[in-house]
C-alpha cells in the first residue's frame, strides 16, 4: 500500500508485554505492503522473543502513563512519519487515541477510548444514553463489605473497573457470598501491580445486577460512527459464574435473525454512547429472555489472544488484522463475506501451579475440523486460574461447514489434551 508520495505507508503498532498479537499484525502488514513499526513496553530482552525482522523497526514506549506514552510517540513522529497508530488492547487504545488526536490522525477521541476502558465510565455512558445494560453501583475498596452487601440486589456481579479478561469478576447470590467475593477482589487489588495504579478507579469496585441468559461477542469495525458487524460469536459454555472463564467462541451465531439484528443494534448504540467512532470494537452482550440484549462491555480493540485467527474475509481470505490496518489507513475494507463456520477454544487453566508440559497436542490436531492447536504457556510459567489470573494455556482452532460441528470438534480436541502442572508451595 503506497501513500500519496509513493512511499510505503507506515503504521505504529502498539503491543503490550503480554499480548500475543504482534506476529499476526506483522504478517498482515507484510501482505498489505505496509511498514509496521512495533511500539512496545517490552523490556529489551523480552522483545528478543519477537522476530524483529518482521517489523520496520521498533520504539520503546512505557505504557503505564498514557499521556507520557502519547507524548513520546508524538516526539518520535517528528522524525518518522506515521500514517496510523494501531492499538491492540485497552491500555494501548487510550494511548493511540491520545497520540492520534495530537498528530491529527483519524481515530477515537481520547475521552471515548478512556470511557471504553473504564467500567464505571462505560456503565455511566450506557445508562445516560438509555442503552440496555445492567444497573450498577460503585464502591470504594475500603468500604466494609457487610455494609455494601446490605445495599445491593442479588444475584449480582462484582468487578474491578480497570481490569480485563474476566480478571476479578465474580458472581454473588447472597450477602454471605458477597462478603467472600468482595474480600477476594479486595486482596487482588492489593497485589503490587494493581496497588500501584494511580487512577482512583483502580481502587473501586463495581457491583451490578447479574444478567442471565446466553452470551455473545460481537466483532465489528466503526467508520465515522457507523458499525459494520464482522462476526457474532456464540459462547456455548454457560457463563453463570461464580467466575466467568472464556472458553469456546463459535461463529456464525445460532441465534435467530431477529436476535442477531437486535445484537447488532444494541452494540452500535453502545459504541456511540461511549463515543467510539473509528476502528475495531469487541463487545460482549447477554441475552435475557423477553428483554433486549444487554451490553456488558464494548472494548475499542479487536478480539484478543489469538482468537482473530478464526476470522477470514472475502475470497482472498483476508485476516482481521489486515482489515484493521486497512481501515486505520483509510482504505475501503469490503467485501467482508465469510464462508462456513469457525471457532476457537481458549484453553482454561485447570489448576494453579507451574506449567510443565502439554501432551496430546498431535492427537488433538488430528481431530476432524481442527485447524491448529497452539499451546501459548511456556514451561516454567506460573499459571493462575480465575478469578485472579488473566491468561490461558493456549488456543484450539476449528473450521467447518456448521457451527455445531465446529463446537463438537473443539470439545473433542480439548479432551485429547493433558497438562502437567507442578504444585507451588502456595498453590
Ligand atoms: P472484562 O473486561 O474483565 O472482560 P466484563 O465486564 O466483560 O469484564 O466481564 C467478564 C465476563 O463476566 C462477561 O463476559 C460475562 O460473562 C460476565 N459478566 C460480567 N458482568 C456481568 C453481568 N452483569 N451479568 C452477567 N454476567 C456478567
Ligand atoms: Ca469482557
Amino acid at each position: 500500500m503506497l501513500s500519496n508520495y509513493g512511499m510505503a505507508k507506515r503504521v505504529l503498532l502498539l503491543v503490550s508485554t503480554t499480548s500475543y498479537r504482534a506476529d499476526d499484525f506483522a504478517v498482515a502488514a507484510e501482505r498489505l505492503g505496509v511498514e509496521a513499526v512495533l511500539g512496545t513496553d517490552r523490556c529489551h530482552q523480552l522483545a528478543e522473543l519477537w522476530d524483529r525482522s518482521k517489523f520496520g523497526g521498533s520504539l520503546q514506549v512505557e505504557f503505564r502513563d498514557s499521556a507520557e506514552a502519547a507524548a513520546r510517540i508524538v516526539f518520535e513522529a517528528q522524525t518518522r512519519r506515521y500514517d496510523a497508530i494501531v492499538p491492540t488492547d485497552e491500555p494501548t487504545a487510550e494511548i493511540a487515541a491520545l497520540a492520534a488526536s495530537l498528530l491529527g490522525l483519524p481515530g477515537n477521541s481520547p475521552a471515548a477510548a478512556r470511557t471504553a476502558r473504564n467500567k464505571r465510565l462505560t456503565r455511566e455512558a450506557l445508562a445516560r444514553e438509555g442503552v440496555p445494560s445492567p444497573p450498577h453501583q460503585v464502591f470504594s475498596e475500603d468500604q466494609a463489605p457487610e455494609a455494601v452487601a446490605a445495599r445491593v440486589r442479588f444475584p449480582c456481579v462484582l468487578k474491578p473497573l480497570l481490569c480485563a479478561a474476566s480478571r476479578g469478576v465474580m458472581r454473588a447470590d447472597d450477602r454471605a457470598g458477597f462478603v467472600i467475593a468482595w474480600r477476594r477482589l479486595h486482596a487482588l487489588l492489593q497485589t503490587p501491580a494493581l496497588r500501584a495504579v494511580e487512577d482512583p478507579d483502580g481502587h473501586r469496585i463495581l457491583v451490578e445486577d447479574f444478567v442471565p441468559g446466553a452470551e455473545v461477542a460481537v466483532e465489528g469495525i466503526l467508520s465515522k460512527g457507523r458499525l459494520e458487524v464482522l462476526a457474532i460469536f456464540d459462547k456455548p459454555d454457560p457463563l453463570d459464574g461464580p467466575f466467568f472463564e472464556e472458553t469456546i467462541y463459535v461463529t456464525p451465531s445460532r441465534q435467530d435473525a431477529a436476535t442477531q439484528a437486535a445484537i447488532a443494534r444494541v452494540t452500535g448504540d453502545a459504541a456511540r454512547a461511549i463515543g467510539l467512532v473509528e476502528g475495531p470494537i469487541h463487545a460482549e452482550l447477554r441475552l435475557p429472555a423477553g428483554a433486549p440484549p444487554q451490553a456488558i462491555e464494548v472494548a475499542a480493540r479487536s478480539i484478543g489472544g489469538l482468537c482473530a485467527r478464526t476470522l477470514r474475509f472475502g475470497l482472498d481470505g483476508r485476516s482481521l488484522e489486515e482489515l484493521v490496518l486497512q481501515h486505520a489507513l483509510g482504505e475501503p475494507i469490503g467485501p467482508l463475506e465469510r464462508i462456513g463456520a469457525a471457532g476457537v477454544m481458549m484453553i482454561p487453566i485447570p489448576e494453579g501451579g507451574v506449567f510443565q508440559e502439554a501432551s496430546g497436542v498431535a492427537e488433538a490436531r488430528r481431530v476432524a475440523l481442527i485447524e491448529d492447536v497452539v499451546i501459548s504457556a511456556h514451561p516454567g510459567q506460573v499459571l493462575v486460574p480465575l478469578p485472579e489470573g488473566h491468561s490461558y494455556l493456549g488456543f484450539i482452532f476449528a473450521r467447518g461447514d456448521r457451527p455445531d460441528a465446529v463446537e463438537a470438534a473443539l470439545r473433542d480436541a480439548h479432551r485429547q489434551l493433558r497438562f502437567r502442572i507442578a504444585r507451588t508451595l502456595t498453590g
